[in-house]
């Protein structure tokens, strides 16, 4: 939709640009989030997709997407030696509730600052341990797990005139075995519930939920958990939800069940 109380975009190329960033003026990555809605305080927006950051970086210590990185991008990763857990990227992107036209503007970092509990991005990266670079307004850096990152629903460690610079995955997340589940109300409806499992080398059990609660819930085991433990841990959860794409009981119930698919694929 149009703002209508727009009237400027500036096209960002280094870090001095963001300056302008504040209360009524906003960061644009690919805008598929941001023109969704009205945004009647808005008097100007930051282009951050002319900062020219590298959309995927491959280091020693594992990967780096850019916040501009597009889930088109993302979901083209070649796989690299030993990263059991490539088919993840795919997969999240495949829950987001948008055509490919979606994937070419969205990104990665748009998906978490717009922190929508159905986020499909966060759901890939807290998964994965990401840790979230916040560029701060007064100049300062900021690392934080992705899984601190997202604060709420449509709440994130954000404050006015920061911006997410990039999320880092390190190796040892990349070389796990990783177990996927998404569920939503209808074969295409925005995700109800998305629970990634992570069996990293050493052994060690992660199970990421998010979707059906409104910020990720992390649950971490030394290895992987008796059937009984992981299901009535999965129902101790108390931030489930309920909106248009599912109630707070169904997304209890079918997290639990999810969750036991997941440590099961990963035994
Ligand atoms: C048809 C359709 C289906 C969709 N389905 C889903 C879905 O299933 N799940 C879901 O989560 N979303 C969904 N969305 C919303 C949106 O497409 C995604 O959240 C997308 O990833 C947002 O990325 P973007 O780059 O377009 O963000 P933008 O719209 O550019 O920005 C989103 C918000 O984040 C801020 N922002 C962006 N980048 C940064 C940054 N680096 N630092 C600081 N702030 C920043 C913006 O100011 C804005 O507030 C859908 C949208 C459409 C049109």
């Amino acid at each position: 939709m149009d703002l209508n109380t727009v009237t400027e975009v500036h096209l960002a190329r280094d870090r001095a640009d963001l300056r302008a960033l504040g209360e009524s003026v906003a960061a644009v990555a690919g805008g598929s989030a941001l023109y969704g809605e009205p945004q009647h305080h808005l008097t100007a927006l930051v282009d951050l997709t002319t900062m020219g950051w590298p959309a995927l970086t491959r280091t020693d210590d594992g990967l780096e997407i850019a916040a501009t990185c597009t889930l088109a991008e993302l979901s083209q990763i070649p796989a690299q030696p030993g990263w059991a857990a490539h088919h993840a990227f795919f997969d999240c992107c495949t829950a987001l509730y948008g055509s490919f036209k979606v994937w070419n503007v969205a990104t990665v970092g748009g998906n978490l600052c717009a922190a929508l509990p159905a986020g499909p991005m966060t759901s890939l990266t807290a998964a994965l341990d990401g840790e979230a670079l916040v560029w701060r307004a007064d100049g300062s850096d900021e690392r934080m797990p992705v899984a601190a990152f997202i604060t709420g629903n449509k709440t994130t460690a954000l404050n006015p005139g920061d911006v997410l610079r990039s999320i880092t995955l390190p190796e040892d997340s990349l070389l796990s075995r990783v177990a996927y589940r998404k569920i939503a109300l209808s074969p295409l409806g925005r995700s109800g519930a998305v629970l990634l499992g992570r069996l990293a080398p050493g052994g060690a059990f992660v199970l990421t939920v998010t979707g059906g609660t409104v910020r990720p819930i992390q649950l971490r085991y030394e290895t992987r958990p008796p059937a009984a433990t992981l299901r009535s841990d999965v129902l101790a959860i108390s931030e489930w939800f309920t909106d248009a794409h599912g109630a707070a009981d169904w997304r209890r119930a079918v997290s639990a069940l999810l969750a036991e698919e997941i440590r099961e694929e990963l035994s």
